[in-house]
């Protein structure tokens, strides 16, 4: 059976911790697009880690790991990932490899600092991680496949040769830097060709082996449904698709083998980098208590550290989120942080041209869109280490109560602690 764990919303919903969970079980965990731009942020028995391209099912002895064909695969930056988790006292895990993978060349990484430089304030706000770049090469077709670097010497050469033609053009006459250097992006990739040699394999005939076998699958997503380079806020969104669907494009699966679908949304709503963000609380103090408290440890970014931006619950944002990802499951995350909010505002309608909407609108109608709130009562204790659902306070089960029938998706798992444990699943739910 596959499984699909994705972010409704901005990213940053905890998927990192459902997934490792629900990974104890899993026989596979892919991950199916993006790159090293994002981080899950993981706790359990060997630590506290961030992990940026490897599954989160790497903790787990008898899980297979698999990096599908549809991620942006940085591989200096896998292999030093395997050895800070080993280093940590973690086994070494199963690793697969897409020999259709694409490879993040040195100079995508170059072309994102130098256009993030060029545009200076008008910037995306990039990581820097050479991710858009590396799509757009990918879709251009003058990307590296991984299966690319065991071809003949002369053939890696004149293809490094032949994208070099227009990298170098624009690289002296649009950002006045260094021109790449063939014999030096060779040697590169040779010594990628050594690192990630014991990992690549035919992904996809492996996973359809593994579906006829009945083992159980995991598709990893990174970021959420707004950041998705077609249906989120485009074009402040990721370079590749977030959605559960491309799960079956990025490992090379069936679109039909993905039975549950499992959407993380978060308590209350944070975002990084620029872009719409309708329910982001305006009041600096407010968000800096939210930020401060958010998550484990506070609300910053796991790759880069920068702050995130704080919003309340957006539930205009994640009822759009959870349908197009096809949500089956909701696991609402982080409620544990709320406990000290003596009412929490949710936001319910966007105001645009002064008409109150509950349907996500395209980006150039969010930029006047202003939150509509309802407040709820908040229950001041501490709900970590509570097992059942009737055991909740009766204003934090009214909180995902009214939550649940605004988005319309059923909210099964509740994360109440960073932890594996701090999980509360329940059963029946009627919306
Ligand atoms: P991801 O990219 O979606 O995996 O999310 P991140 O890892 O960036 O952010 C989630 C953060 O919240 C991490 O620091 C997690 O350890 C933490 N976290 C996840 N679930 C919970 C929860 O239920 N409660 C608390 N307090 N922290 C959580």
């Amino acid at each position: 059976m596959v499984k699909a764990v994705v972010g409704a919303n901005w990213g940053d919903e905890g998927k990192g911790k459902i997934t490792d969970m629900l990974a104890q079980n899993a026989d596979v965990v892919i991950r199916f697009q993006g790159g090293a731009n994002a981080g899950h942020t993981i706790k359990n028995k060997y630590g506290k880690f961030a992990l940026h391209t490897l599954p989160s099912g790497v903790f787990n002895e008898n899980t297979v790991n698999i990096i599908g064909n549809g991620v942006a695969l940085n591989i200096p930056i896998l292999v030093n990932e395997i050895k800070s988790i080993t280093s940590k006292g973690v086994p070494e895990p199963v690793i697969l490899i897409s020999e259709r993978a694409q490879i993040i060349m040195p100079y995508h990484i170059k072309f994102d600092e130098y256009e993030e430089e060029r545009l200076a304030g008008k910037s995306f706000g990039s990581t820097k991680s050479g991710i858009a770049p590396f799509y757009s090469d990918k879709f251009a077709k003058i990307g590296f496949q991984v299966s690319d670097l065991w071809d003949p010497e002369d053939e890696i050469k004149e293809k490094i040769e032949s994208v070099c033609v227009q990298k170098n053009i624009i690289l002296e006459h649009l950002y006045h830097k260094p021109l790449i250097d063939v014999e030096e992006t060779y040697n590169t990739l040779m010594q990628y060709r050594e690192m990630i040699a014991p990992y690549v394999c035919d992904v996809s005939s492996y996973l359809s082996d593994a579906i006829k076998a009945n083992k159980t699958i995991l598709l990893e997503g990174q970021l959420g449904t707004l950041k998705d380079c077609d249906h989120g806020i485009y074009p402040m969104v990721t370079s590749s698709n977030t959605l559960a669907a491309y799960g079956a494009v990025g490992a090379g699966i069936p679109p039909y083998e993905i039975k549950q679908i499992i959407t993380v949304c978060k308590a209350y709503s944070s975002a990084v980098g620029a872009g719409e963000f309708v329910s982001e609380i305006k009041d600096e103090a407010v968000a800096d208590e939210l930020r401060r408290r958010g998550g484990d440890g506070g609300e910053y970014g796991a790759t880069t550290g920068r702050p995130r931006r704080m919003g309340w619950f957006d539930c205009v944002a994640s009822k759009y989120g959870c349908r197009l990802q096809g949500t089956t499951d909701v696991a609402f995350t982080v409620l544990d942080v709320l406990g000290y909010l003596d009412e929490i505002p949710v936001c319910v309608g966007y105001e645009i041209n002064g008409e109150v909407t509950t349907q996500f609108p395209v980006t150039r109608l969010l930029k006047i869109a202003k939150p509509v709130y309802e407040t709820l009562p908040g229950w001041k204790c501490d709900i970590m280490g509570i097992k059942n659902y009737e055991d909740l306070p009766e204003n934090c089960r009214k909180y995902i109560e009214f939550i649940e029938k605004k988005i319309g998706y059923p909210i099964t798992m509740i994360s109440n602690g960073p932890s594996r444990d701090d999980i509360i699943y329940r059963k029946s739910v009627a919306i």
